[in-house]
């Protein structure tokens, strides 16, 4: 073993020190072999990995060097990961943002890393360019600032952290830790973010919401409900958090037929009330850690001073955050998303809704949070089955679904491009002559209303099951 590590750590330091750049017949085959061996993320190989796979790692706020403005800020072994790239393209044909001629490509990003730590142009990537920008023009030395000569910073906001480019690759690349990291250097060392991006952390600073709400109307939804309020001396079974869509007057309607289906089977939950803060995610997402990890330890906080066994939330994003981003901050929690918990609720017998009568084709969407991210794409289709809804699969779905545009905090830096992502997905679902596409996450449930024109309706999975149980 020690001589396997000592002839791969040989290839590594050739790689990086030689091989970058340059062609030849094993340049691929060196750098892949050493990338496998020293990946950035060795949870991907673990069988039961002590963290999440799909976190995003957590940075020491104290470090003098916030997120990465040049390219040997890059760790060696993420430079060593983007030389084992074999220009595939199969990120950039599952990128929804190069879809929609936003002005990124996971592939040309990752040439354009390679390009960088070489010290070189990018006048030689014979590939597809960023949408409206041409090949030729970026160029960098490995020292030098990677924005504006190397890379647009609109490449990295165009970003929807979908992971879908991480799914297809097949050399294991890790393009949004790269573009995190990148994210991280514009929002903390540069203070840049576009669209809305200032005004929404602002507002995370001040009130613990994104929109600027009031803490104590987040439940106002639930109010003639009868759902118990969170409290330090009651311990209750769940804890519902409703999250940031329980202010969007649309979502509402998913979160209250959630409650009815908990009460109709008798689950005793309790909600957050105006306990609730922000998981952060978003806040994350832009790259702005600070903010992330002051609301990560104020929820933990508040989380840690009630009694419960289970968290439910409806929304994937906090659930990812509370359950494999949280971790790393003393925030230990189970979390289920409201898919799984309903068809335990089913399965358990606790619920028997009556097969709905649908007289069109159904189809489900994946969230990226809830599938990609979290592997769970069974729950919300034995949820459906269980009312007698055959779904009809659309172009993509599982874990290779399409992104709808929502992730990532794309809607609030909002990068033009000639298409929108949901525009795309919606598209997908008339191709399958779709009437109805079951959603179960706020976002993509946000996003696909979004489309303008004619287009199926968008139904919460816990909005279809609580129909089927009124009648
Ligand atoms: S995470 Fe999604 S949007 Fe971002 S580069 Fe990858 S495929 Fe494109
Ligand atoms: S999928 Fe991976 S190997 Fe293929 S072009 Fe993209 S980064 Fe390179």
């Amino acid at each position: 073993v020690s001589l396997l590590t000592a002839l791969l750590l040989i290839a590594g330091a050739w790689e990086l020190t030689l091989g970058a750049g340059r062609g030849g017949p094993m340049k691929h085959a060196m750098a892949g072999l050493a990338h496998l061996a020293f990946h950035p993320r060795v949870e991907r190989f673990e069988k039961s990995p002590s963290t999440s796979p799909t976190a995003l790692k957590a940075l020491n706020l104290e470090d003098a060097q916030l997120g990465v403005g040049k390219p040997s800020d890059f760790r060696w072994n993420q430079l060593l990961s983007f030389d084992a790239c074999v220009q595939c393209g199969k990120c950039e044909e599952a990128c929804p943002a190069f879809a929609a001629e936003q002005p990124l490509n996971p592939k040309k990003l990752i040439q354009d890393m390679v390009v960088g730590m070489s010290s070189g142009t990018d006048a030689a990537y014979a590939g597809s360019p960023y949408p409206g920008m041409p090949v030729g023009q970026h160029h960098c030395t490995s020292g030098e600032s990677i924005f504006p000569s190397l890379l647009d910073p609109q490449t990295l906001w165009a970003c929807t952290t979908c992971r879908a480019c991480v799914q297809a690759c097949p050399m294991l690349i890790e393009h949004v830790d790269a573009i995190v990291d990148m994210r991280r250097h514009q929002t903390l060392t540069l203070g840049e973010i576009p669209g809305k991006g200032p005004e929404v952390i602002a507002n995370l600073r001040e009130t613990g919401t994104m929109g600027g709400y009031d803490l104590g109307a987040r439940y106002n939804w639930a109010v003639d409900l009868n759902v118990k309020i969170a409290k330090e001396t009651e311990a209750v079974d769940v804890l519902l958090i409703a999250g940031e869509g329980a202010y969007d007057m649309r979502y509402q309607r998913s979160l209250r037929a959630l409650v009815k289906v908990l009460q109709a089977a008798k689950v005793d939950f309790a909600v957050l009330g105006e306990l609730e803060t922000d998981t952060g995610d978003v806040a994350r997402r832009l790259g702005d850690e600070a903010t992330f990890q002051q609301l990560a330890h104020k929820l933990i906080a508040t989380l840690n001073t009630l009694s419960f066994s289970k968290i439910v939330t409806a929304d994937p994003h906090v659930m990812h955050c509370l359950r494999n981003e949280y971790p790393a901050f003393g925030g230990k929690f189970t979390v289920v998303h409201h898919s799984t918990f309903m068809a335990e609720l089913i399965d358990a017998g606790a619920i028997s809704p009556k097969p709905l009568e649908v007289d069109h084709t159904v189809t489900y969407h994946d969230p990226c949070y809830l599938a990609r991210y979290n592997g769970e794409t069974e729950a919300p289709r034995s949820v459906l089955k269980a009312l007698g809804i055959s779904i009809t699969e659309m172009e993509r779905h599982g874990v290779n679904g399409r992104c709808c545009g929502g992730g990532g905090g794309a809607p609030i830096t909002d990068i033009p491009g000639k298409k929108r992502i949901p525009d795309i997905r919606i598209q997908n679902a008339r191709a399958v002559n779709a009437g109805t596409v079951a959603v179960a996450c706020p976002g993509c449930t946000a996003m696909l209303e979004g489309v303008v024109g004619p287009r199926p309706d968008i139904r919460d999975i816990a909005e279809l099951l609580a129909s089927a149980l009124e009648h």
